[in-house]
């Protein structure tokens, strides 16, 4: 089996390792030098495109699998953290501000969007 992603490198090991798999890691450039090593490190529910769109796109039952995943990938995410003890200033939260009406329009359309996701923590 063989991944190409700088991402790659802390998830998929674990899961392969602990299924027994020899995992060998396929890096073009270097280590780090894709989107993994500059993005913004913010932990966001949901995607950069809105939710609604999403599920036009694809329908509710796979938005709300590609939901799920997302949501999987943040847990993933905060027990590697823990499990590993990396030290990396994890902050849990974030904000999501309004400087137009209609911002806050697409904001309280998330919101109930997400409802129907079975997420309520905004
Ligand atoms: C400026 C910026 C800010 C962002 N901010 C955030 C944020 O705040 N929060 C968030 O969740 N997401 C953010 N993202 C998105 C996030 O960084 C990416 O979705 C994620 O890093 C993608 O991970 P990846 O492992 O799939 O790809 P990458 O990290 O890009 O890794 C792909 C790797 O594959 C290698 N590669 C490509 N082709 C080949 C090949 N043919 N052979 C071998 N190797 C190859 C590349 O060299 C690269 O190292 C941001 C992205 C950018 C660009």
């Amino acid at each position: 089996m063989s991944v190409s992603s700088a991402a790659a490198i802390r998830v998929c090991p674990w899961r392969c390792i602990w299924r027994g798999c020899t995992v060998v890691l396929l890096e073009g450039c270097r280590v780090g030098w894709g989107a993994s090593g500059r993005n913004g490190g913010q932990i966001v529910t949901g995607f950069s495109g809105a939710l609604t769109c999403v599920e036009r796109r694809c329908g509710f039952d796979h938005a709300r699998r590609l939901w799920k995943l997302a949501e999987e990938a943040k847990a993933l995410l905060f027990a590697l953290i823990e499990r590993h003890h990396i030290a990396c200033d994890l902050r849990r939260g974030y904000l999501f501000a309004a400087c137009k009406p209609r911002h806050l329009r697409e904001i309280q359309t998330m919101m109930r969007t997400s409802a129907r996701y079975g997420y309520n923590m905004f």
